[in-house]
């Protein structure tokens, strides 16, 4: 069975994560040297996560209660928590799904007098131009924040120069992990200086609770071989628990309570450093070599199961969807046939505000219910990626019939 994915870090980053949980270092150099490598201008923080920086971001802007922070209509639902949390509105702005992209004419609909942000969001390892909301946002005083949690392409593009703040994530899924830690550019000395001088005021994160990060992901990473995983989704089955839950929950960030409490925390050591190694030993060809199966797969596919995003120019293919009429026979389809397909449980639709159900993002809506994503990686062949499409094909004739 082909894992739904694969976590992008190898055997010697967790060697070297597990050697530097128990080597004293000076935290505070770390610190100076990962954000100078990531940004040698000066406007570089390293974070806990991109919640934790989001979090600091939102206590530094000072927006007064009740503004309302326009959100690309997709996302994970920590980041409205924490909108939430602040007192603010959060409000969806829909997307051209095809383009992954926050429609211009969605954002003119939805910004009023009280929006003082505008959170968008890169999706799947696309990129999408983030110029249109800056004519859109700029001339209203709205701040305009680029989430690229998902769109860590290697240290050369560090999101728009323009954009008030630039968050990438290295949380455990994504493209070069870390098991943690953010990358965040932020443009205004002044809140950069306020979200520094807070986080200097937070625990650190213990190397303990690293440490318990490497071995977790360790043994996912071993599960997720081939013949290893199709055993991991038969003992599932036969246990009658739904492997699909189960890794779900294994890979939540910061589940359970007390969600404020722990992402409210430095970076330990043994991570910036793990951190350090990601963005100096960052091999472009891996990405490419993920670019290139995500392309092979998107010229595979029948018309009848269309691939947001699949023919943008900027994609890494960080994880690859397709829209289905019926995703649960979809991903059952593909399971018969050894491939894990997975609706993804993480990520959320923007609801509307109160009163506000005319800004409901429709197409959002109506894309994230028939998303299906499908495993596909350097690791599986141009072969494999047939035989898996050969799937896709029945099936969307048998949906046409
Ligand atoms: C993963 C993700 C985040 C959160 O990143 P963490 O570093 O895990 O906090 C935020 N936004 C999007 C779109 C994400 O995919």
């Amino acid at each position: 069975m082909w894992a739904r994915k694969r976590l992008d870090i190898g055997w010697s980053d967790f060697a070297f994560g597990l050697a530097h949980c128990s080597l004293p270092r000076d935290r505070g150099l770390l610190t100076r040297r990962v954000e100078t490598a990531w940004s040698p201008n000066g406007d570089g923080l390293a974070c806990l996560s991109v919640r934790s920086g989001f979090d600091l971001l939102l206590t530094a802007l000072r927006l007064p209660p009740g503004s309302e922070v326009v959100f690309s209509a997709i996302t994970i639902p920590d980041m409205l928590r924490i909108v939430e949390h602040h007192g603010l509105v959060a409000v969806p702005m829909d997307l051209d799904v095809t383009r992954l992209s926050p429609s211009r004419e969605s954002l003119r609909r939805v910004i009023g007098p009280s929006t003082r942000a505008v959170v968008a969001a890169h999706l799947f390892g696309s990129r999408f131009p983030i110029e249109p909301i800056l004519e859109e946002a700029r001339p209203r005083g709205v701040r305009v924040i680029e989430d690229c949690a998902q769109a860590y392409a290697g240290p050369s593009w560090r999101g728009h120069p323009e954009t008030d703040a630039s968050l990438f994530s290295f949380g455990s899924i994504k493209t070069a992990t870390a098991l943690g830690g953010a990358l965040l550019r932020v443009r205004d000395p002044e809140i950069l200086d306020r979200m520094r001088l807070r986080q200097a005021s937070y625990p650190v994160q213990p190397a303990s609770d690293f440490l318990r990060r490497l071995l977790r992901y360790s043994a996912l990473k071993a599960l997720s071989s081939r013949p290893v995983y199709r055993l991991l989704v038969s003992a599932c089955n036969s246990l009658e628990r739904d492997h699909d839950r189960l890794i779900n929950a294994a890979t939540r960030g910061f589940p359970g309570p007390g969600f404020f409490e722990r992402i409210r925390r430095q970076p330990s050591a043994p991570l910036l450093a793990l951190l350090e190694r990601r963005l100096q030993r960052f091999d472009p060809r891996l990405l490419d070599r993920r670019e290139d199966r995500g392309r092979a797969l998107a010229r595979l596919l029948p018309e009848a199961l269309p691939a947001p995003g699949a023919e943008l120019p900027h994609h890494t293919f960080w994880l690859f969807p397709v829209l289905a009429a019926d995703p649960g026979r979809l991903i059952l389809a593909l399971r018969s046939a050894g491939f894990d397909a997975t609706q993804g449980q993480s990520l959320t639709v923007v609801p509307t505000p109160p009163g506000r159900s005319d800004l409901d993002p429709v197409v959002a809506r109506q894309s994230l219910a028939r998303m299906v994503h499908l495993p596909c990686y350097p690791g599986m062949r141009e072969a494999d990626l047939r035989r898996m499409a050969e799937v896709l094909r029945r099936e969307a004739s048998l949906a046409d019939e």
